[in-house]
C-alpha cells in the first residue's frame, strides 16, 4: 500500500506523523511517500527517511497516498489533493464538526487519534497523553525562564534564596509531569484538581493536594468524571475550589494551569481577582488557552503583563519539543495501524473493534458524531 507522509502546512506545527523510525518499519511492507521537508524542524532530514526506505516527493505525492499520516488536519487545498476512499490518520479534533464534514465530503475516511477510549490496549496509541506529556514538562520549564528568581531554594555566602512555590491547576498527564518537572527543579508544590484518586498520585510525587470539600453526593458522583476525563462540577463547588485557590495562589511563584473538561470550554480556575491579589513577578502558564483558557486574563499564543503577573498563553506547548514529541506521535500512529492494516498490507477497518469504532470519525461521505 502507498503511505504517505506530508510536511505539515499550520502555522507553527513543527511535528511530523512518522519518524525515520517508524518508516523504516512500514516500508518492510509498504510503499511510503515523505513530503520533502516534511521533518525538518522534528530533526528528521530527508536523508534520514531515504536511509529509512522512504522515497522523497512532493506534497502532490504525499496526499495521493492510500494512507495519509498527518499531524493537524488537512486544508482545503490539503484535502483536494486526496483521492476520495482514502484513509487519513491524524489530530483531527473529534469535535470540529466543520473539519469533519468537509473531510466526509471528500469521501474520506478519517481516524481522529484524539478520540481513543481511555483503556489498556490503546494507550500506546494515546496522543492526548504522549503530547501532553511533554507539554507539561515544557510549561514548568517556560515558567522557570519567565520567572526573575531561582526555583531551588539555595544557600550562598550572600545569603539564602527560597525555592519558588508551584501551583498547578488539574492533574491530569499534563500536571503529574509538571509536578515531576517542578520537582526536579527544586520547587515546592501544590496542585488541585476535581477528581478524588488525583490526591494520592499528587502526594507519591511530592507534592500537596489541595482538599476541595465535597458537600453533596451529587457533587462526589461527578467528580468521579466520565471515561477517565473530569465533568464540569456544579457552581457552589466551584465557588469553594476558587476561594480556595484565590489564598494558595496568593502565595504562589508560578501556577501551571492545565485543566480540560473535553469538548468543552476550559473551566475558569484563576479570576482576575485572583492574579490582582497574586505577587508581583509572579507568572502563570495556562496550558488551556487552546479551549479557551483557564484564567480570562491571558491572551492566546502572547505572554502579557497584567496586575504585575506574567501571563503565558502559548498553546500547543508539545510543538516546542518537535524532535520527541514527534517520535512519540509517530509511535502513537504506528500501533494505531496494526489495528485497520491486515496481515497482507492491506487497509482493513474492523468498525467493531472499540478503539477503531471510537477513533473513525468519518467515511462514507458520513460524520459520525461524538457524544
Ligand atoms: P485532561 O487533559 O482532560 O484534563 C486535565 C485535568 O484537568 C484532569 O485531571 C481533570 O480532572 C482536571 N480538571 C478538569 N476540571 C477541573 C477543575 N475545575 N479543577 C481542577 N481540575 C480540573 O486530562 P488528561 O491529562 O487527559 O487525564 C485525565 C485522566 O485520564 C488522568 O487520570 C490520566 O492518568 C488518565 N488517563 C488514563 C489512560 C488510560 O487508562 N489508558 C490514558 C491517559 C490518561
Amino acid at each position: 500500500m502507498k503511505i504517505g507522509v506530508p510536511a505539515e502546512s499550520k502555522p507553527g506545527e513543527t511535528r511530523v506523523a512518522a519518524t525515520p523510525e517508524t518508516v523504516k518499519k512500514l516500508c518492510a511492507r509498504h510503499d511510503v511517500i515523505v513530503q520533502s521537508g516534511a521533518g525538518l524542524h522534528a530533526a528528521a532530514p530527508d536523508d534520514a527517511y531515504a536511509a529509512a526506505g522512504a522515497r522523497i516527493g512532493s506534497a502532490e505525492e504525499a496526499f495521493r497516498a492510500e494512507l495519509v499520516l498527518k499531524v493537524r488536519a488537512p486544508d482545503a487545498r490539503e484535502r483536494g489533493l486526496m483521492a476520495p476512499g482514502a484513509a487519513l490518520v491524524g489530530m483531527l479534533d473529534p469535535f470540529d464538526t466543520d473539519t469533519l464534514a468537509a473531510l466526509a465530503d471528500r469521501r474520506l475516511q478519517a481516524f481522529a487519534l484524539e478520540a481513543a477510549p481511555r483503556i489498556t490496549r490503546a494507550q500506546s496509541m494515546d496522543v492526548l497523553s504522549s503530547q501532553a506529556n511533554i507539554a507539561g514538562y515544557k510549561a514548568v520549564l517556560m515558567a522557570a525562564n519567565a520567572y526573575g528568581r531561582f526555583m531551588p531554594m539555595l544557600m550562598t555566602a550572600a545569603g539564602t534564596v527560597k525555592a519558588a512555590r508551584v501551583l498547578i491547576m488539574g492533574v491530569g498527564v499534563a500536571g503529574l509531569q509538571a509536578i515531576a518537572t517542578a520537582k526536579r527543579l527544586g520547587a515546592v508544590i501544590e496542585a488541585s484538581d476535581v477528581r478524588p484518586p488525583v490526591k494520592e498520585q499528587v502526594e507519591s510525587l511530592g507534592a500537596r493536594f489541595i482538599d476541595v470539600p465535597f458537600v453533596t453526593d451529587e457533587e462526589r458522583e461527578i467528580a468521579q468524571g466520565a471515561g477517565g476525563y473530569a465533568r464540569p462540577m456544579p457552581a457552589d463547588w466551584m465557588k469553594r475550589q476558587a476561594e480556595l485557590v484565590h489564598e494558595r495562589a496568593r502565595l504562589a511563584d508560578i501556577v501551571i494551569t492545565t485543566a480540560l473538561i473535553p469538548g468543552r470550554k476550559a473551566p475558569v480556575l484563576i479570576a482576575e481577582d485572583t492574579v490582582r491579589a497574586m505577587k508581583p513577578g509572579a507568572v502563570i502558564v495556562d496550558m488551556a488557552i487552546g479551549q479557551g483558557g483557564n484564567c480570562p486574563l491571558t491572551e492566546y499564543g502572547k505572554t502579557v503583563v497584567k496586575h504585575g503577573v506574567i501571563l503565558i498563553g502559548e498553546p500547543d506547548l508539545a510543538t516546542l519539543v518537535p524532535a520527541d514529541a514527534s517520535a512519540l506521535y509517530a509511535r502513537n500512529v504506528f500501533d494505531f495501524l496494526k489495528l485497520i492494516i491486515d496481515a497482507e498490507g492491506r487497509l482493513a477497518v474492523d468498525r467493531e473493534d472499540e478503539i477503531v469504532r471510537a477513533v473513525l470519525v468519518c467515511a462514507d461521505g458520513q460524520v459520525f458524531r461524538r457524544q
